[in-house]
């Protein structure tokens, strides 16, 4: 088959769908990789490397007139044109949000996989799961970063040095995100504490961390009793498909020390802080009531590089599935169906037909 990879044209994204190693493992397997000149530049990957990989450098009218496209981000408007019937794309899409795009990839008729609806049999999303995982740890990173005193904030070191206490890094969600935060703020040194609402994930924890963490049911008191403590607050709740539950609501905000930081990760689901609201990394935080605020909505944007790869690893199998099969790897691998958005002008995908109240 032939593949393109051409590089992100959405502001600020610097990830990039293949690595050189992706390259090789399609190359070697008798497909063509057709990579636009300057796509791995972001992520620090030279042309020269994807070339070294057995990959045909292009133009990017060169990498979409393949057979199948893998992307990170979806089409923005300047790319609507390349989109065709015989073109299969797989790339992140979220279309239940993008109503523009759902109507130029069912009017030109493409087929779209979308990472994010890629879904195993336990109900997991593979291909969400590496941005869980750099946004948990990076969480951490960032609410150290801004706990010190130049930046506004308290002027806690979360590790704390011998004979002073260690800051306390207080987590409300123990999924990806959390369990990932969690061993961040673990080594550091900080003091953790893993609220959630699943026994089983409380359990899992405490059977993985004993005694180096705290684990504690989520709930509106142990919320209260644990926020004037919390050096760093970090939210890591999900409900699938729901928007998150506000566990910390604006009343609850004066409980906390002035200084102290809050990371809601879940910002992207609208937030488990009632006061959190979208930033970017150009302007990542705000202050209410003395508490710092970071509410950056694509945390994994600011380490390009790991996240390509830790992205790639996951998406790798699946590109090279359809490679390998075309639209037959659809009917092999349940994981992959799932993951089928549009086809032939109709959505194929029930979360995006209920957005806009059409047909499946
Ligand atoms: P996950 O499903 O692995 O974990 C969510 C956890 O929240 C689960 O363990 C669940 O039991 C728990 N939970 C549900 N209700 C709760 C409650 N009331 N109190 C405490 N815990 C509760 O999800 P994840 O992959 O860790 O993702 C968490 C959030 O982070 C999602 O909203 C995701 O979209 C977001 N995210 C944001 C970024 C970013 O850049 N900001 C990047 C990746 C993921």
């Amino acid at each position: 088959m032939r593949i393109g990879l051409p590089k992100e044209i959405k502001v600020k994204e610097n990830r990039v769908a293949l690595t050189p190693g992706g390259v090789a493992t399609l190359v070697r397997r008798g497909h063509t990789v057709i990579v636009e000149r300057g796509a791995g530049v972001g992520s620090g990957i030279t042309d020269t490397e994807y070339e070294g990989a057995g990959a045909t450098l292009g133009t990017a009218a060169d990498a979409w007139a393949a057979e199948m496209v893998v992307k990170v981000k979806e089409p923005v408007e300047a790319e609507y044109g390349y989109l065709r019937d015989d073109l299969l794309l797989f790339t992140y899409l979220h279309l239940a949000a993008d109503r523009p795009l759902t109507e130029a990839l069912l009017s030109a008729g493409t087929t779209a996989i979308a990472y994010e609806t890629v879904q195993l049999e336990d109900g997991s999303l593979p291909l969400l799961m590496p941005m869980s995982e750099v946004a948990g740890r990076l969480s951490v990173q960032a609410g150290a970063y801004h706990l010190q005193k130049p930046v506004g904030g308290r002027g806690v070191l979360l590790g704390g040095v011998p004979g002073v206490q260690a800051g306390h890094v207080v987590i409300i969600g123990g999924g990806v995100v959390g369990t990932n935060a969690a061993k961040m703020a673990m080594g550091l040194g900080a003091k953790v504490t893993v609220l959630d609402v699943s026994h089983r994930r409380l359990t899992y924890l405490d059977d993985v961390f004993f005694g180096r963490l705290t684990t504690m049911m989520s709930s509106e008191a142990n919320i209260r009793a644990l926020l004037p403590e919390a050096d760093l607050l970090i939210g890591g709740v999900l409900i699938p498909g729901a928007k998150a539950p506000h566990l910390v609501t604006r009343d609850m905000l004066p409980l906390m020390q002035e200084g102290s930081v809050i990371v809601d990760v879940a910002v992207d689901q609208g937030g488990c802080v009632e006061t959190i609201h979208p930033t970017t990394h150009d302007d990542p935080t705000y202050v209410v009531d003395g508490v710092i605020h970071y509410g950056v909505a694509n945390m994994p944007g600011a380490v390009p590089r790991t996240s390509t790869f830790a992205l790639t690893n996951q998406t790798l199998p699946y590109a090279l599935l359809l490679a390998d099969q075309g639209m037959e790897a659809l009917q092999r691998n349940q994981a992959l169906r799932r993951g089928l958005n549009t086809y032939r002008g109709q959505i194929t995908y029930g979360g995006v037909a209920d957005a806009f109240e059409l047909p499946v």
